[in-house]
């Protein structure tokens, strides 16, 4: 457990974080402060939570080693296998842990947000398993663009409800589901990555957190040793990243990588490279890095992988890069496209293409043969198949 980068008690990392709430939401934000640590840390909550990672998500997730892989870039690679969670992507894990934090609370009713998705569908499918009614919002033009998930939702018994403002994007789902709750004060708002106000960032990255935990016992009985030279995952709001990374913060000898989605190149003008870009800021009720321009205007982020696509980032990452503890790879579309066709060559597995710009970072790292790297695979690449069949067919993939 982390004590170096725990959260301050008003919900700080450093420069990093806070409540920056309307008044409105005061009483609910503050039930959620002053009760969230005790329900999470109690005996009885923790058996339910690790009960149903094991029989309901599939966990523990494998950690593979990846032979061929390895071979390619001369060090030894083992792959945190997220893609076998039940929904597809390490997203289940926070959904449940916050769900049964919801039903701790008395709340009757859960709230989400989603880009792409693939939170939505998450909390769509914890709601079913717990039967509670489910409305998640997300961006008319996601809506349009990601209907097999669309209907997923439906199938689970949510209701999707359009967000019509702004870009009609991520961050207009959220500003949606923040309106919602001012004026349903009694529902529970779902977040789905490690961002918004406290406690959301610390509570998201505790139930995200039993990825390292993972990593540690199963390097320890494979290799003898439980601590990796390095951990590499991909980053938007950073949930699969300080799930990956959580147990191992305090140890300066491993080296913390986040790959940052660059687009079409940073300087393009159309990228999600917060970290590289952002400037500090106050988005979602949370002060961090996020891409805005000179008057405050949020700018609208760019990235083939849908899950990357969102202006800010987690509170915790923007101190992480900050105090240099962790360092960035910015990674572009074709080379996170690339990526995803090297790994599915080589080991026989489809990644995400969120998780394919953590796999392609490392062209851009260097290791000694002796090294042990792990990549987190947050999630498998059956929702992005259009785009990888588009890049069959163009013939704009060099593998
Ligand atoms: C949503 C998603 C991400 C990005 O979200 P984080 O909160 O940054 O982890 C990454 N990978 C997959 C597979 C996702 O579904």
């Amino acid at each position: 457990m982390s004590k170096k980068y725990q959260v301050s008690s008003d919900g700080y990392y450093g420069d990093f974080g806070g409540a920056w709430v309307p008044e409105m939401l005061y009483k609910n934000v503050e039930e959620l402060q002053a009760n969230y640590l005790q329900i999470i840390e109690s005996r009885e909550f923790q058996e339910e939570f690790r009960t149903l990672l094991e029989e309901y998500c599939g966990r523990p997730t494998p950690l593979t080693y990846a032979a061929r892989l390895s071979k390619e870039y001369n060090t030894h690679i083992f792959l945190k296998r997220e893609d076998c969670n039940h929904t597809g992507s390490h997203k289940l894990n926070n959904a449940i842990g916050q769900i049964l934090v919801a039903k701790r609370l008395g709340k009757k009713r859960i709230i989400a947000e989603t880009g792409a998705g693939q939170h939505g569908v998450a909390t769509a499918t914890v709601c079913a398993l717990m039967n509670l009614p489910c409305i998640v919002y997300m961006g008319e033009v996601d809506i349009a663009r990601q209907q097999p998930n669309v209907k997923r939702m439906e199938m689970l018994g949510a209701e999707v409800r359009p967000a019509l403002s702004g870009s009609r994007t991520l961050k207009d789902a959220t500003n949606e589901a923040i309106r919602h709750w001012i004026a349903n004060p009694d529902d529970y708002y779902l977040i789905g990555s490690a961002i918004g106000f406290h406690p959301y960032p610390d509570m998201v990255g505790r139930f995200q957190s039993i990825i390292s935990e993972e990593i540690r016992a199963q390097l320890k009985a494979k290799t003898g040793k439980e601590t990796p030279d390095a951990v590499i995952a991909c980053v938007g709001g950073g949930s699969n990243a300080v799930g990956a990374f959580y147990h191992f913060l305090d140890d300066d000898s491993v080296r913390i990588i986040e790959a940052e989605a660059a687009g079409l190149g940073i300087d393009s003008g159309k990228s999600a490279a917060t970290s590289i870009l952002g400037t500090e800021g106050i988005i979602h009720g949370c002060r961090t890095l996020l891409m805005q321009t000179e008057d405050g205007q949020i700018v609208e982020p760019h990235s083939i992988s849908a899950g990357l696509d969102y202006p800010g980032i987690g509170p915790l990452h923007a101190h992480l890069i900050k105090t240099g503890r962790a360092e960035v790879v910015p990674v572009t579309d074709q080379q996170a496209l690339d990526a995803a066709f090297k790994l599915t060559r080589l080991e026989g597995i489809i990644p995400a293409l969120e998780s394919s710009h953590a796999l392609a970072a490392l062209d851009q790292l260097t290791f000694k043969p002796t090294d042990v790297v792990i990549v987190n695979v947050s999630g498998r690449g059956d929702k992005d198949m259009d785009t990888y069949m588009k890049a069959m067919k163009d013939g704009s993939t060099t593998h």
